[in-house]
């Protein structure tokens, strides 16, 4: 089965994504690949930085060649590479960028950066992050390359790279897994870095709130663990929450490993970011999923690069998404 209907309005799109999001996983493999293991307990975030950059470099250069008109709101922009201070930082991007696209130089590759750099919103736009779940790159554990294009205000194709995921959360895949989806086509599951069947993803028909599993940030700042315990308590959840970095959560909820995400406002000032949440958005929806906020709200994209009008995010199999919803606003989560 394929994951792309020739006859689809988006099919281009989707095709050019896929291709770019599969770069981008190269380099971030290649990166991490020579992550010294000493690098963590260092505190050294040069090796995210590299990837970082490498990955919005790729991926923006291949949206400028196949849609040039198209504006991509993306996480990096080149400012602080271009730098002097910055030399051997540039030095390393550019070597991995190179080993991908051999004729790029320091002004090129911070050009390739820089087309990511729209923040206003418009009628149609790509919204990029390069590496999702940085925390998690640097420990060897889950992160994301995160891809999506937004017609309308509305989440249109989605395409989500997960290097370090295999089938099961649990279970190795050395080639990591890739999912895509386009509005009303579905979410399809393949190998990341090799070529495979795709297969098509559905959520878990679980409509019992007390047998869930939900998964959550492993950084506490990002979500709160002590609310989403609170939510586990009233819902007479059993399972112990699956804790992991970076959309690949999305991913989890839509292939029915577990049935929610619960991304719970740690203060009343933090607003999401829409490239944290739109490619997963799809991914989950066109699963079977359902995605808001804490208060039931869809997420709203049409308002530049900041979710402003949301507050946290509730990503579920959709049977029990009411349940989750209610146990919210019963135990006040959100209001202080
Ligand atoms: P995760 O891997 O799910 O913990 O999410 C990583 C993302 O959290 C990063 O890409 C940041 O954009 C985002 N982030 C940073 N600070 C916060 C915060 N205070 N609340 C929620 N998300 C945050
Ligand atoms: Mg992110």
């Amino acid at each position: 089965m394929t994951f792309i209907r020739r006859d689809h309005p988006l099919a281009a799109e989707l095709k050019t994504a896929v291709a770019a999001v599969r770069e981008a996983g190269q380099l971030c493999r290649a990166v991490q690949a020579e992550i010294d293991p000493g690098a963590l307990a260092k505190q050294d975030r040069s090796p995210v930085t590299v990837a970082d950059f490498g990955s919005q470099a790729l991926i923006c250069r291949a949206l400028r060649d196949a849609f040039p008109n198209d504006p991509i709101i993306g996480e990096e922009d080149a400012a602080v590479l271009r730098e002097p201070a910055q030399a051997d930082m540039m030095e390393r991007v550019i070597e991995h960028v190179g080993k991908l696209r051999p004729t790029s130089d320091a002004g090129q590759v911070c050009d390739w950066i820089d087309l990511g750099g729209a923040k206003e919103y418009s009628p149609r736009f790509w919204t990029l992050d390069p590496i999702d779940g940085t925390k998690g790159f640097l420990r060897g554990g889950q992160y994301a390359i995160a891809l999506a294009l937004v017609l309308d205000g509305q989440v249109a194709a989605a395409v989500l790279g997960c290097p370090n995921l295999g089938p099961t959360l649990d279970a190795d895949r050395a080639e990591g897994s890739l999912f895509t989806a386009l509005k009303g086509g579905g979410t399809w599951e393949m190998p990341l870095a090799a070529h495979g069947d795709a297969i098509p993803v559905k959520v878990s028909p679980q409509a019992d709130p007390s047998l869930i599993r939900f998964c959550e940030s492993v950084e506490a700042a990002h979500s709160s663990h002590g609310d989403a315990a609170r939510i586990a308590d009233r819902l007479a959840i059993k399972a112990q929450p699956a804790r992991l970095d970076s959309q690949a959560k999305y991913a989890l909820v839509a292939r029915g490993e577990a049935e929610a995400y619960l991304r719970l406002p740690r203060d009343q000032v933090y607003r999401e970011k829409i490239w944290d949440h739109a490619a997963g958005l799809l991914v989950v929806t066109e699963a079977g999923g359902r995605v808001t906020d804490i208060n039931g709200l869809d997420l709203d994209f049409s308002l530049g690069y900041r979710l402003e009008k949301n507050r946290g995010v509730v990503a579920t199999n959709t049977p029990v998404h009411d349940d989750v919803l209610d146990a919210i606003k019963t135990l006040g989560i959100g209001e202080s």
